[in-house]
């Protein structure tokens, strides 16, 4: 049986042999995981069964991995972290329920960067993912456990977070398709905070016609998130039909900067032309306040989850140590040995910038730039209709390579950073290799304008094939 990523087929495929896409992932998992180390918890399919009612199910069947960061009822969940250990939450995550409902069966949780604070998936207490592409390679972060999976056939679809690009860069590293939906679009219930500003859920797929179909799923209000938003969700699958003939799409002339690697610049500039020759318009934009996204987001950020990791302190959440000798020992050391370094590092800052008299000086000028850099992208889009640029400067970095130095780390997502502070929705495309690893094109919507992106993604993947292509070793279609 060769088994194609293409979510619609394997419905169909499902409804006429019943389990066999079940085995078939489960079989890839058992062989195939050992050397990514993309799950931390493999899922027996029977443990979280689909729930809706056989009429509405309209992803019936659909195997599916649920980062391990969305709560999963009578399922181990650790948001990649010793401080979660053992964790096994009573209730499931809003996403989680809607693809439930849809039919999805639950086949794994994906390993993550630790609290998904991280671009490598290094920072992982599980250990780290490895790229299927070149398996000396980080498979970016902070879902790479997730985009790897998808990458190497062991799961057709997964979801992901994207706080600062934790879905789009991954899915450009390994060769995948991610939407990064706007703030607001999808419920936040259930899912694990790191920054609740951005923090947002999406997919990770190998085309945007996969995506499409999970997200429409997922996706509309829910009143326990008093941050999602009452729209009504479009059909996203009718809009892969749109095409881009007629669209202004900007190309962020921010994005071509010195850190880009030369090769990817190509890769998108071609990608560019072949939108172009489908009738899209391109205009050269610039963002004038795009450059301090890094220097906001490490404000922010961090004073997000300085917050809201003040739970787990011992008592009301997570690890607690052993023996203390008083209240402050059993805060100190719940914490020191349950939060990893990436993690103590970022919490330290946040209590900083938050702290009397800095304050001002950081957190409240970092919200007052974050205004500036979001008025940026809406004077853009009153000429555009989508933005264009690269979704990471270089392709896969080695394992180990950026650990020692954090800056350099946090650089890595200086083209999907801006996106999260101003709240847009955004999505990754596979469009080509440089040196035999894969890059992305990243494209940019309006507000709650999730159809353009797919519209011109579908089309994009309609002229291309890079979506197709798939990482030697792992190559579907002999199980
Ligand atoms: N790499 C960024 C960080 O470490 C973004 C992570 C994310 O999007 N969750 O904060």
């Amino acid at each position: 049986m060769k088994l194609r990523s293409r979510v619609p087929e394997l419905v169909a495929a499902t409804a006429r042999e019943t389990r066999s896409a079940l085995e078939y992932y489960r079989e890839r998992i058992r062989v195939l995981n050992p050397r990514l180390n993309a799950f931390i918890t493999p899922v027996d399919p029977q443990a979280h069964p689909a729930t809706g009612a056989p009429g509405t199910r309209r992803l019936a069947g659909l195997p599916i991995a649920h980062k391990d960061l969305f709560v999963t009822r009578g399922i181990p969940t650790t948001c990649g972290s010793r401080m979660l250990a053992g964790f096994v939450p009573p209730y499931d995550a809003c996403v989680v329920e809607r693809l439930d409902l849809a039919g999805c069966t639950l086949i794994g949780k994906t390993n993550m960067d630790e609290f998904a604070m991280g671009s490598s998936n290094e920072t992982s207490a599980f250990g780290p993912v490895r790229n299927p592409w070149n398996l000396e390679r980080v498979p970016g972060g902070s879902s790479g456990g997730s985009a790897a999976a998808v990458a190497a056939g062991l799961v057709p679809v997964a979801t992901g977070t994207d706080t600062g690009g934790s879905i789009r860069q991954p899915a450009a590293l390994c060769g995948i398709t991610g939407i990064k939906p706007s703030y607001g679009r999808v419920s936040r219930f259930g899912m694990i905070a790191f920054a609740s500003s951005m923090d947002q859920a999406g997919v990770l797929a190998r085309s945007a016609e996969d995506a499409a179909w999970v997200l429409r799923e997922m996706a509309g209000h829910d009143p326990r998130d008093s941050t999602s938003v009452g729209l009504p969700v479009p059909d996203y699958v009718a809009a892969l039909t749109r095409g881009v003939r007629g669209l202004r799409i900007g190309i962020v002339q921010n994005f071509f900067d010195e850190g880009l690697w030369p090769a990817v610049a190509d890769r998108i500039r071609e990608a560019l032309s072949v939108l172009e020759a489908a009738g899209a318009q391109l205009i050269d934009i610039t963002l004038p306040h795009l450059s301090l996204s890094v220097p906001v987001y490490y404000v922010l950020a961090p004073a997000e989850c300085s917050s809201n990791l003040a739970r787990y302190d011992g008592i009301r959440y997570g690890h607690r140590a052993r023996d203390p000798v008083d209240l402050t020992d059993l805060y100190c050391r719940s914490r020191s040995e349950g939060f990893g370094a990436e993690v103590q590092r970022r919490i330290l800052i946040g209590t900083y910038v938050l702290s009397h008299g800095y304050y001002d000086a950081y957190y409240l000028k970092a919200q007052r730039v974050r205004r500036l850099i979001r008025n940026d992208f809406l004077k853009a889009f009153e000429s555009v209709d989508l933005l264009a640029g690269p979704t990471t400067p270089t392709p896969a970095f080695r394992l180990g390579e950026k650990t020692a130095d954090p800056l350099t780390m946090y650089l890595n997502d200086i083209y999907t950073i801006g996106v999260n502070l101003a709240g847009l929705p955004a999505l990754s495309v596979p469009a080509g290799l440089v040196e035999g690893l894969p890059v992305g094109l990243q494209l940019i919507g309006r507000d709650f304008d999730e159809e353009t992106l797919f519209a011109a993604a579908a089309d994009f993947q309609g002229r291309t094939d890079w979506h197709r292509a798939e990482p030697p070793g792992f190559e579907e279609g002999s199980g």
